[in-house]
């Protein structure tokens, strides 16, 4: 199971989420008891697909067509249709019409504070936070001088800021984690 959307993400250099990460992720679900999750960043619906393989209702937001396309091919295959809801949108326009216990932040990684802000006003009571690739590839925790590319440099920068921001929300209680890419959780108090 599963194997066929790997190889097709190595193949592609499509950025799924890393064996650990998922762990992590999947462990802090059935922690958490999360019954229903809003993924922002599909790409080819592979921790989607992994969430509501789990019993998860997903809705997942992508802006990319062809990785969305995917998607929608892949979830069929899957028969989750019923689990998950795609939705083709730029996630910094769409407004959630419900409530979720999972809000997992997963696309542009210089936008983490704008998804954060847009979409915790619709997390339940006891709802948690999951922002994946908080280490990205090793670089956060490098002297940025070091990082040669200017816009790398400026995108390692934002998201060292957005951990730091994050540390200092009150109405969450943060956690990271070194697993995969780097993750954060943040439980709702
Ligand atoms: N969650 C997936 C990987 C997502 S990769 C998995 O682990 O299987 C990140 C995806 O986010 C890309 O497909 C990219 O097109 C999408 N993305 C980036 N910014 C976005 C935005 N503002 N709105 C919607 N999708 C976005
Ligand atoms: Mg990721």
């Amino acid at each position: 199971m599963f194997e066929d959307l790997r190889e097709y993400a190595k193949e592609n250099k499509v950025p799924i989420i890393r064996d650990e990460g998922l762990d992590f992720l999947l462990s802090s679900i059935s922690k958490h008891n999360v019954k229903t999750c809003l993924e922002v960043g599909t790409a080819i619906g592979y921790s989607a697909i992994r969430m509501a393989s789990l019993g998860v209702y997903v809705t997942t937001l992508e802006r990319d067509q062809n990785a969305y396309d995917q998607a929608i091919k892949n979830i069929k295959n899957y028969n989750l249709e019923n689990k998950i809801e795609p939705v083709l949108i730029d996630a910094l326009e769409y407004t959630p019409s419900k409530k979720y216990d999972l809000i997992f932040i997963d696309a542009a990684k210089a936008q983490n504070k704008k998804f954060f802000l847009r979409f915790t006003p619709f997390l339940n009571d006891l709802g948690i936070v999951i922002v994946d690739n908080l280490n990205f590839h090793g670089l956060t925790n490098e002297n940025p001088e070091d990082i040669k590319s200017k816009n790398l440099r400026s995108l390692v920068k934002k998201i060292n800021e957005f951990k730091e921001w994050l540390k200092l929300q009150e109405n969450f209680n943060t956690t990271f984690t070194d697993s995969g890419d780097g993750m954060s959780i943040s439980i709702k108090l």
